[in-house]
């Protein structure tokens, strides 16, 4: 069995328990809605270009029967990708315990489970992953889709994210994932007159509680994306410093670019390009708006290889 018994490490750490509780409270509370009613979002587009860049990235990098373990698993919205990638063996970790119970409720419907799947709810960021995880497991590949940032609060839980990633992560195993692009988000605020604390359109908006400093860990910023995400709290992440740290945990990087070049380039692959129409990011009725193809980049993807 996969299974431990998380150690209950909150009560320790009450002064950084709120941020951790608002966005574990802001991800229990968003409803798991059906593929039809995701269709009327407003967003819609967007969701689509984001799923299809996360199968850009599965599509490269996962290999048949490798193991995976999914850091901030969410509601599983990736075990049809990971399905399709023929992998073996799958643990979702997440810190908000609804949704995991609505991933492992997911996983349980995939008609005929393609490959064994555990989850666990725990703060990847606070505890070690070997409190769920049997240490004897050893991972091919460890995917963190859109949260990371989340980790970026303090040193201590960046490095324990990047201490869980790499522990039981094979030598020469990968390790990918898609976070907000610090850069770019800074560039557009300093591009908007001195008053201005937030960057944005119709889709999204990023606001700052001040533009004089943005430190290397708990830049926060209130984040909000239409019919997804009402004003959660997240962190800048500066990449040099990811890289850096992430080398001292013998991790190399490997790739590095923002959705617009993941798409120019990925689109220009036949099993990509066909996979855009399939997953509705593109159709005979439209495609992005000019608002939600922004929005899209305010994103980086990345790939690390674990050195030898
Ligand atoms: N990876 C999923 C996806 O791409 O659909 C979910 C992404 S959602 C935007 C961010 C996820 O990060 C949420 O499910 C949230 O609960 C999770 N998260 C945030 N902080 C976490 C932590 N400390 N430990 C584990 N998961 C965390």
């Amino acid at each position: 069995t996969t299974t431990k018994r998380p150690r209950n490490s909150e009560d320790q750490q009450q002064p950084q328990k709120k941020v951790h509780a608002q966005v574990a409270d802001h991800y229990n509370s968003r409803p798991d809605v059906g593929v039809e009613k995701r269709k009327e979002s407003t967003i819609f587009r967007l969701k689509s270009f984001n799923n299809w860049l996360k199968s850009v990235l599965i599509g490269r990098y996962a290999r048949p029967r490798d193991r995976v373990l999914d850091v901030g698993v969410g509601k599983g919205g990736d075990l049809l990708k990971w399905s399709k990638a023929k992998i073996q063996y799958f643990i979702g970790c997440d810190i908000a315990s609804k949704s995991v119970e609505q991933a492992r409720e997911r996983y349980r419907t995939m008609r005929n489970a393609p490959f064994e799947a555990h989850f666990h709810a725990m703060d990847c960021y606070s505890e070690p992953i070997s409190s769920v995880v049997a240490p004897e497991i050893v991972f091919d590949m460890v995917s963190m889709q859109f949260c990371l940032h989340y980790s970026f609060e303090t040193e201590t839980k960046a490095r324990m994210m990047l201490h869980n990633v790499t522990s039981q992560l094979k030598p020469g195993g990968v390790f990918i994932g898609t976070i907000p692009d610090a850069y770019w988000i800074v560039k557009k605020l300093k591009s908007e007159s001195d008053d201005k604390l937030q960057i944005g359109n119709s889709i999204y908006s990023i606001r700052f509680e001040r533009r004089d400093r943005f430190d290397t860990f708990g830049s926060k910023y209130w984040f909000h994306l239409e019919d997804a995400i009402d004003d959660c709290p997240e962190y800048l992440v500066h990449f040099p410093t990811f890289q850096k740290l992430a080398e001292e945990y013998g991790l190399e990087l490997i790739y590095n670019k923002k959705f617009h070049q993941v798409y120019e380039e990925a689109s220009q692959e036949l099993d990509f390009n066909q996979l855009l129409y399939r997953m509705n990011v593109v159709s005979e009725s439209g495609s992005l708006s000019a608002d939600e193809w922004e929005a899209a980049n305010v994103y980086l993807a990345f790939a690390f290889r674990k050195k030898n």
